[in-house]
């Protein structure tokens, strides 16, 4: 088997938090067989990559996306063409992994099918963790429906990214059918949100009896439990009643942050779709009174990154970006955080925080010897300017994702 060496490697090193220089990596299968300093390095057959003292780190985690969000007027995205939300999906895959990120996580939306079509390589996209729909109760976060609207399409193939089901049998089965389906996780919708057209931010969803269902399914299949949580009482009964990863969480309060710390919770606030929506939801058409729930959310976002910050809970990037013009903004999350966060800070968000989060440490997040050969190459030193990672054009020259390269820009 052919080798793949890249060699005057500055290798960032998560854990160190430092660049080792004129590091050569070696790939193999797919996996990286050796982090070293080259010498007695293979056999003339490999392909050999010199980076010359650019910097390699491991490739980028998104852990909250919605890949079939091509929209952001969740009610078209339910009534499309599941063959047409696929091909959106696969042009908004393409160009998150054109960013660098490797591995998305997907909680509402994606499927077993979209999944597996990166899998076999039917279009290049990140590795794709999915939880199917996000369960959301009537009158949830995951209900389209305006007030005057009683009909309720529950046919599994219609694109939409939530599944309403109400009292502990109806969200056992919701539950049972995404891991039937082969989901990563569980996603509970826990309380109101911006995109939903009758709930209220401040408002709880789900009985405590339902959430404990939902968790102890998921747990039973050794998965976990993902909440869309805003205010600090929906953040706490979720983490109380079970649930790992906590989404938003933007008005994180003192007290509940302590319980979050506790739990061994992880969360993973989105920033940036605030600021994207606000400016542009109106434009693509996003209803006005969910443009108004987002202006509310901008301010209190900062804050719950500074509270989890110094009760030192595990933050992981996520972006929660819809629409497929939005997406473009992807990495500005990290520019967002960076008021409160230090790059080394945000940089092991998006790898080694977020690969324990969706349980796939010691395979990816990492350059190192035995990991997943995701890879990517800057120009610059991210550790001194974080602003290096947020423009791929001019920055990013190499992605390879399982030891495939999808952009080789070395020059
Ligand atoms: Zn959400
Ligand atoms: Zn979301």
């Amino acid at each position: 088997m052919a080798l793949t060496v890249l060699k005057n490697a500055n290798v960032l090193d998560l854990d160190l938090g430092e660049l080792v220089p004129a590091r050569t990596v070696i790939v193999e299968n797919g996996t990286i067989r050796e982090v070293g300093d080259g010498a007695g390095s293979p056999s003339s057959d490999s392909q050999v990559l010199d980076l010359r003292g650019r910097t390699l780190l491991p490739g980028l985690i998104d852990a909250h996306v919605h890949v079939t969000a091509f929209t952001a007027d969740f009610g078209t995205l339910a009534r499309s063409s599941p063959a047409y939300v696929t091909a959106q999906s696969a042009r908004i895959l393409n160009r998150m992994l054109l960013r660098g990120f490797t591995t998305v996580r997907d909680v509402g939306g994606a499927d077993f099918g979209l999944s597996k079509a990166v899998e076999e390589g039917l279009f290049p996209g990140p590795r794709l963790l999915f939880g199917g729909k996000a369960l959301s109760q009537t009158g949830g976060h995951g209900d389209l429906r305006g007030p005057g609207h009683e009909a309720y399409d529950a046919a599994y193939t219609q694109p939409g990214l939530g599944v309403i089901c109400d009292g502990v049998p109806e969200v056992r089965k919701a539950a049972r059918a995404e891991i039937r389906r082969g989901a990563n996780h569980i996603k509970i919708m826990g309380g109101g949100g911006a995109a939903s057209p009758t709930d209220r931010l401040d408002s709880d969803q789900f009985s405590e009896e339902e959430i404990k269902a939902v968790v102890e399914e998921a747990e039973m299949a050794n998965l976990y439990t993902v909440v869309h949580a805003y205010s600090g009482r929906t953040i706490e009964r979720a983490a109380r009643l079970g649930v790992r990863s906590i989404e938003h969480g933007n008005y994180l309060d003192e007290e509940t942050a302590k319980l979050l710390k506790q739990r061994g919770c992880f969360l993973v606030p989105t920033l940036i779709t605030y600021q994207m929506s606000s400016r542009h939801g109106a434009k693509l058409g996003m209803a006005a009174e969910s443009v108004a729930k987002i202006n509310a959310l901008i301010s209190s976002g900062i804050k719950a990154v500074e509270i989890a910050k110094r009760h030192g809970i595990p933050m992981a990037y996520g972006t929660d970006l819809v629409g497929a013009e939005l997406h473009e903004a992807q990495l500005d999350e990290f520019v967002l955080r960076s008021e409160v966060l230090s790059p080394l800070e945000l940089l092991r968000s998006a790898t080694t925080v977020a690969a324990e989060l969706v349980r796939l440490d010691g395979r990816i997040g990492r350059v190192a010897a035995g990991y997943c050969a995701d890879l990517i190459v800057v120009e610059g030193n991210p550790l001194h300017d974080i602003r290096v990672m947020t423009r791929p054009e001019q920055n990013l020259r190499l992605v390879m994702k399982a030891g495939q390269i999808v952009k080789n820009d070395l020059g």
